[in-house]
């Protein structure tokens, strides 16, 4: 089997992010590929359960939800050794983003947990199914269990 050389990891930050980020960092030292860290700040608009409508997200609060992503972007790439040049933060949506990013710079793995925030009653979360069905490379779903 061909050696992966580029993996991506993609997190939301969930409780789960540090398991799936040390099975990207070690698989990424045993094939002695690049790394890559990705997290997609989501621009879907928020529901309002009390009063209905949907209120889509200020450019106040979008230039926010990025400034502290990207915080928590920079803290984690720094303890799995992520290089500046492999920090993606992107705004749209998620699994979208993390397809296009992939192709855009020669991925050949991309690592996501099964599920993240979206998708603890599921198997395999919304994302994750996404992912899988629409990249051109491999995929690994980390098995997240709430235990
Ligand atoms: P979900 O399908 O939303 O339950 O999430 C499954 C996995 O997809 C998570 O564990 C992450 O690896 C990835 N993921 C979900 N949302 C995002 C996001 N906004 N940015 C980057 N990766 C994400």
């Amino acid at each position: 089997m061909k050696n992966y050389t580029h993996i991506l990891l993609a997190v939301d930050f969930s409780d789960h992010t540090d398991a799936i980020a040390e099975r990207a960092r070690d698989l990424a030292d045993k094939y002695q590929a690049k790394i890559s860290l990705l997290h997609v700040v989501d621009n879907l608009p928020i529901v309002d359960t009390v009063n209905g409508p949907i209120i889509p997200y200020e450019i106040d609060l979008t230039e926010q939800l990025m400034e502290s992503a990207k915080l928590r972007l920079e803290k984690l790439a720094e303890r799995f050794n992520i290089p500046e040049n492999n920090r993606f933060l992107e705004l749209g949506s998620p699994k979208i983003e993390i397809v296009r990013i992939a192709e855009e710079n020669a991925v050949d793995l991309i690592v996501v947990g099964s599920h993240g925030r979206h998708g603890l009653a599921l198997l395999l979360g919304s994302t994750a199914n996404g992912v899988l069905h629409h990249a051109k490379c491999d995929v690994l779903a980390v098995r997240i269990t709430d235990e």
